[in-house]
This record gives C-alpha cells, sequence and structure tokens, in this order.
C-alpha cells in the first residue's frame, strides 16, 4: 500500500496551487486529476493576474510543468472513487482499483454544472452562454445580452449585468413567474423584460444567433448569462460532510479544513465565488494548513522518541 502526507483530488487552479506548496514543503503528494476541467470549453481564461487570456489548458499545463522539479509530487491522471475516513488517515481508492493511504487529503474537485435540457444550450455552453461577468463580461460589454432568470437571484444578476452592457434582456418565463415589483425594478433599471419561455437556442459555431420562444419568435441576442444549477461530485457526497447555506463544502477560514478532522477542500467545491485564482489561493491556504499540522505532528513523534518519518 501505497502511503502520502497528502492525496490531492483535483487538479485544476485549487489542485495545482496547493501541490506547489506541498511539494516545495517536501512533503510526499500525490495529485490526482480525471479531466476534462469545468472550464473545458471557455477559449481563454480571463482576470487571473499575469495570467489573463490564457487557453484554461495552457494553464493547467504550465501547472503541471511546474512541479517538475518536485519528485516528491506524483501527478495521475485517475479518477478517485471514494475517500474513506480512517482517522487518524484516510484509505483513497482509484478507478483503476489501486488505493492508497494518506495522512491529509484536500478536495479540490470543483463542481459539476448541471446544464439545462433545452435545445442548443449545452453546444453554445462556455463560448456564448456563460455564467460570470468577471471572467467575460469585458469581453461582450456594450453588445445584445440576455440573461436567463430561472430564479429570484438571477434578477439581480441582471441587474449588475448593466455595469458592461445596458442592452439586456431578462428571460424569465418558467419557472420563475415575476411579480409586479420585480419586473417593475427591472424596467426602471432599463432592461427589457421577456416572460415568454425559451423554448432553444440558435447559433453556429459556438456564436449565439437568437433565442426562441415557446411561440416561435426570435429573438437576436449575442450572449447570454446563465447560472445552471450546480451538484457536488458523487463520492464528496458520500462523505456527508458539512454543507454551508449555499450547499458547497463547508471549510474553516482561513486554512479550509471540512467537518472532518485532516479533510480539506478548496476551490469551486466550496463556494459560489467562483474563479481561478481565488481557487488558487484557497489550495495555498489549504496547502499551508496541511504542511503545517504535519510538520507538527512529525516533530511531536519524534519528541516522544520515534524515528523522523522517510
Ligand atoms: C465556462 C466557464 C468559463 C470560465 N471562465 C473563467 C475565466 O475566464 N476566469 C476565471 O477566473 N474563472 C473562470 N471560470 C471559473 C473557473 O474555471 C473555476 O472557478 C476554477 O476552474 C475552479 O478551480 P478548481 O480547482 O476549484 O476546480 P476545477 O478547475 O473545476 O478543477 C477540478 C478538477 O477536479 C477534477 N475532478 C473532479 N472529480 C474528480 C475525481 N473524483 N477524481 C479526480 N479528479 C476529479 C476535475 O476533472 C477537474 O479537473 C469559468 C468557468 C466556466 C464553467
Amino acid at each position: 500500500m501505497q502511503r502520502y502526507d497528502v492525496v490531492i483530488v483535483g487538479a485544476g487552479p485549487a489542485g495545482l496551487s496547493a501541490a506547489l506548496v506541498l511539494g516545495r514543503s517536501r512533503k510526499r503528494v500525490l495529485l490526482c486529476d480525471a479531466g476534462p476541467p469545468r472550464n473545458a470549453k471557455a477559449a481563454h481564461m480571463q482576470g487571473f493576474v499575469t495570467r489573463d487570456g490564457t487557453p484554461p489548458p495552457e494553464f493547467r499545463r504550465i501547472g503541471r510543468e511546474q512541479l517538475q522539479p518536485y519528485p516528491n509530487v506524483e501527478v495521475r491522471d485517475t479518477r478517485v472513487s471514494s475517500v474513506d475516513v480512517l482517522r487518524p488517515g484516510f484509505h483513497v481508492r482509484l478507478e483503476d482499483d489501486a488505493h492508497v493511504d494518506a495522512r491529509r487529503v484536500l478536495l479540490a474537485v470543483g463542481v459539476i454544472d448541471e446544464v439545462p435540457e433545452l435545445p442548443g444550450f449545452r453546444d453554445l455552453w462556455g463560448t456564448s452562454i456563460v455564467q460570470c461577468p468577471y471572467c467575460h463580461g469585458w469581453e461582450v460589454r456594450d453588445r445584445p445580452l440576455g440573461v436567463l432568470a430561472s430564479e429570484p437571484a438571477h434578477l439581480d444578476l441582471a441587474l449588475f449585468l448593466t455595469g458592461w452592457s445596458r442592452d439586456l434582456i431578462v428571460f424569465a418565463g418558467t419557472p420563475l413567474a415575476l411579480t409586479a415589483e420585480q419586473r417593475e425594478r427591472l424596467v426602471r433599471a432599463g432592461l427589457k423584460v421577456e416572460e415568454r419561455p425559451m423554448r432553444a437556442l440558435h447559433g453556429t459555431n459556438g456564436r449565439l444567433e437568437s433565442v426562441e420562444l415557446a411561440d416561435g419568435a426570435r429573438v437576436a441576442r449575442e450572449v447570454l448569462f446563465a447560472r445552471p444549477t450546480q451538484r457536488l461530485p458523487e463520492f464528496v457526497r458520500r462523505l456527508g460532510l458539512e454543507l454551508n447555506e449555499q450547499g458547497f463544502v463547508k471549510v474553516t477560514e482561513p486554512f479550509k479544513e471540512t467537518s472532518v478532522p485532516g479533510l480539506h477542500a478548496a476551490g469551486d467545491v466550496t463556494t459560489m465565488l467562483q474563479s481561478a485564482i481565488v481557487a488558487a489561493s484557497a489550495g495555498a491556504s489549504a496547502a499551508y494548513a496541511m504542511n503545517h499540522g504535519l510538520n507538527q505532528e512529525n516533530v511531536e513523534r519524534v519528541i516522544a522518541g520515534e524515528p523522523w518519518p522517510t
């Protein structure tokens, strides 16, 4: 049985960042990634200082390349299928039926977007159906935008988007029925409101051209902002961890420990504040905490008469 100081599940910005910190801290690390990344369809990753506009696969390539000087970090393209909590430590099962032990585990698995079953949606997701104005707002400034509003929070997103474009239509058919007050706020802010349900999205080569409504009418739009429901990966749900109010894995601040001691989580899986740089920062914070705990454990064992771990 192979034994690691830390198994990191997920090699996106959070996992890569944690692996770098732990590698430089001389910890024995296994970094597992099942791919593809959540932002696989996005051509560019915006808003990451020194990396603005970098294609996501290039970001990951550089992240892995910068782990190469640290032979104590092993990277495997494999899925983690379960994590058993042993107290102390963890037993981690991989999809190829291999299993390893770890003193700490970091969940850096991101989230899964439940893309709606609306014709055309999946093809346009990540190119001209997007979710985050910080990631994509600049590129679509002053363009004809739409917002798919299926819950009240999406109306706030629509109002917020006026910071990037004032040519905005809120599509608020089913399941959200607008109240008169909600409608009035949108209209007073200069937004148009469309309450006929959306039936399909049309575009070519990943570029949205129009939104089709239930009665067949088509409304020209270049970009649609939408917030698909997100869910946690199945093996994370099986862990039964405490969740926060938004349904993400609850962690302590600033060191990102979950409700299970020694099991940390960082990045999108913990927060609705989802961006690559925030995830990378969280991964580093979690790594500092894990490394600190491991060093403390090592020192206490030696003081108690045991040899230094190899
Ligand atoms: C379409 C789109 C465009 C975006 N554009 C931007 C942008 O321009 N700028 C920006 O800052 N942010 C952007 N984001 C958000 C950004 O991608 C995320 O906030 C960021 O990637 C989160 O990093 P993470 O490390 O938490 O998770 P992720 O990047 O999602 O990485 C998690 C990794 O874990 C792996 N994994 C999952 N389960 C397992 C398992 N069981 N075993 C092994 N591996 C597993 C996944 O395959 C994945 O590789 C975008 C998101 C989307 C959806």
